[in-house]
């Protein structure tokens, strides 16, 4: 009999299946135990309307032989007969086969069988022949398809008693580049079958070698059992009521590689275009990677109770991505053989869905578990300030109310809701100190003032958050301020004359300050912020010191520079000390060297010359000495 050709897009596909390499090939065995549970399905149907149909003992049987190199996947479902052989596996000319030739010309082909697999044609990255014998229900003869490569298949007469599909798979001999054999072992075959199809609604029987200890001590003896490998019912399908929290935990900790137990647990389900239904996790701790780039999305994706793909990242957004858990949709059609189109509309329902639950969750735990939100927020809030400041502030309105910082209030984290309801009568701003700590932030200079004014500073603590204010701008119409900057508003107005008046007074000495420290500042003036410290920096613009700092950070050879201004404490001794050594007109060039490196140490930047820094102190010390 004379071999067929496959249709041209199949022999493309055939190929791509034979000779991927990138691809997840453990998905060959998903794929024929879901046309397995699909036959069973449709073997059930039938008999609903037809009493001369029985679909007694559904089951799908699995047999693996490692001599001969074989895997046998049995099902007693509805079977094929000659046409659907041929029609079914020939080709894959159904119906969304011209969405998917468009796709294989698109590079993006590897990607589209990893994710999804493509049904049938995914056993020819595992088999160098298939052998598919099948007797369909209601008729006499049964029928053999073969194939052995991309080229064409067979079909021929064959002898079955009962109906249903037998595929026998020819696993391909180990290679350099891959290991096949690893399908030959039963064990791994199971793990296979627990990890892709645990949640399939019939049975996937297995032989499995049992061992035993006898009643004679320290003997054991092996039996094989037939036995169910999947447990039929998925954890997110039973009724909640049922499931006890101990459950979910230990689900949570064995699919998601966490010895950690969630701190929180989502479990519902929505009807709607798109229905779904949800676990969800929130984890108590980041994972040790969660800030880098090795980090993975914890989200699966499952049709129908089949795993369909791991980080299911199109399924939430990005500043939710701590998230873990998995979505099981009746609705996603995703096999490619289908509609391929339709998937990216589904798709976007179930992400908006989720990310409004998601949002509507923390901010519940906000309002009523306060100690589990602060848990959440130590672990996952800088991804949520990520998430405000990216994109230019795009998110910013889902986010802003989620955000918490320390402040001067209480050693405790506040929302800025709480902080704009604490704000003095006459102040219009928000106010933030940005540091490495509360306990350095509480020793800076500037800090001092500020509070004795009786306002409130935010403590920005993570690299991230000034970045975040800046784009995000205000809150409630107040705009956010460093008390770094140089325009702190915080003087009365005898307190600004007074302080112009000084400066112009002391006009000559500010000079001689900034001649000395050329181009490194910007300014040198007198302030009133300062009431304990003798100088420190300050910036007036955009990019903050901080901000300096942190691009410094991120890219060592970052030369990106804050303007700076040097400002210096007029009631104190050493501005005095100062005045009295510029009167009597003796250089102030070391001093005005000293001050400006102290002001660069306290801001937590680098000198340029820690040497020459180091003897100018010393020269002074040795002189107060003597
Ligand atoms: P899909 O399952 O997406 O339709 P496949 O390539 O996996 O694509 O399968 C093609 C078709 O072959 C199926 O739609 C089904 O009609 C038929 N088929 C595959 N496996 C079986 C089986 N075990 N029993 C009966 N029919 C099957």
């Amino acid at each position: 009999m004379a071999i067929k050709q496959f249709k041209t897009e199949s022999k493309r596909l055939l190929d791509l299946m034979a000779n991927s390499i990138y691809t997840n090939k453990d998905i060959f065995l998903r794929e024929l135990i879901s046309n397995a549970s699909d036959a069973l399905d449709k073997r059930h149907y039938l008999s609903l309307t037809n009493t001369d149909i029985k679909a007694d003992d559904p089951h799908i049987d699995i047999e693996v032989d490692r001599k001969e190199r074989l895997i046998v996947i049995k099902d007693n479902g509805i079977g094929m007969n000659k046409e659907d052989l041929e029609n079914n596996l020939g080709t894959i000319a159904k119906s969304g086969s011209l969405d998917f030739k468009k796709e294989l010309d698109e590079k993006s082909e590897v990607d589209i069988i990893g994710q999804f697999g493509v049904g049938f044609y995914s056993a020819f990255m595992v088999a160098d022949r298939i052998d598919v014998i099948s007797k369909k229900i209601g008729e006499d003869k049964a029928y053999e398809w073969i194939s052995e490569n991309e080229e064409g298949y067979e079909i021929k007469s064959a002898k079955k008693d009962d109906y249903g599909t037998i595929i026998t798979l020819h696993i391909k001999p180990k290679s350099k580049e891959f290991d096949f054999d690893q399908y030959l072992s039963s064990d791994n075959l199971q793990i296979l079958i627990k990890k892709y199809s645990d949640y399939i609604r019939y049975p996937i029987r297995m032989d499995v070698e049992i061992t035993k200890a006898t009643s004679e001590e320290g003997k054991s003896e092996t039996s094989i059992e037939n036995k169910t490998i999947n447990s039929m019912i998925p954890l997110w399908k039973k009724n909640k009521k049922e499931i006890k929290e101990e459950e979910y935990d230990e689900f949570y900790m064995q699919n998601y590689y966490d010895y950690n137990k969630p701190l929180k647990t989502l479990h519902y389900s929505v009807e709607g275009n798109t229905s779904y239904t949800a676990l969800l996790f929130i984890p108590s701790k980041a994972p040790y990677n969660y800030y880098t780039t090795d980090y993975k999305l914890g989200l699966k994706l499952y049709s129908k109770g089949v795993f369909i793909k791991d980080e299911a990242n199109e399924l939430i957004s990005d500043y939710f991505k701590f998230v873990r858990g998995l979505i099981d949709s009746d609705d996603l059609n995703l096999n490619i053989s289908r509609e391929i189109l339709q998937q990216d509309y589904q798709m976007n329902q179930i992400k908006k869905s989720l990310d409004k639950r998601i949002k509507n969750t923390l901010e519940k735990m906000l309002k009523d578990e306060r100690e589990k939100y602060e848990t959440f927020f130590e672990a996952f809030g800088a991804q949520l300030k990520y998430g405000a400041y990216e994109d230019y502030g795009k998110n910013k309105d889902v986010l802003i109310d989620l955000l918490m910082f320390k402040s001067s209030y209480e050693d405790k984290y506040t929302t800025l809701k709480e902080y704009v309801s604490r704000m003095k009568e006459d102040q219009k701003e928000i106010f933030y100190a940005v540091g490495e700590s509360v306990e350095k932030i509480k020793e800076m200079p500037q800090i001092e003032r500020v509070l004795d004014k009786g306002y409130e500073v935010l403590y920005f603590l993570d690299n991230v958050d000034e970045f975040m204010a800046s784009i995000l701008n205000n809150y409630e119409d107040h705009i956010f301020k460093s008390i770094n900057k140089g325009d702190l508003d915080l003087d009365s107005k005898e307190e600004k004359e007074q302080n112009l008046k000084e400066n112009e007074e002391n006009k000559d000495i500010l000079d001689a300050i900034k001649e000395v420290l050329k181009d490194d500042v910007k300014e040198v003036r007198l302030s009133n912020r300062l009431k304990s410290h003798p100088v420190c920096l300050v910036s007036d613009d955009n990019l903050s010191i901080e901000m300096e700092k942190v691009l410094k950070d991120l890219n060592q050879g970052s030369n990106i520079k804050a303007n700076k201004i040097l400002e210096i404490n007029p009631d104190h001794e050493l501005f005095k000390s100062l005045k009295k050594v510029y009167d009597n007109k003796e250089a102030i060039d070391d001093y005005a060297k000293v001050l400006y490196d102290q002001a660069l140490l306290i801001a937590g930047l680098e000198i340029k010359d820690p040497l020459n820094y180091t003897k100018l102190v010393t020269e002074l010390m040795i002189k107060a000495m003597n």
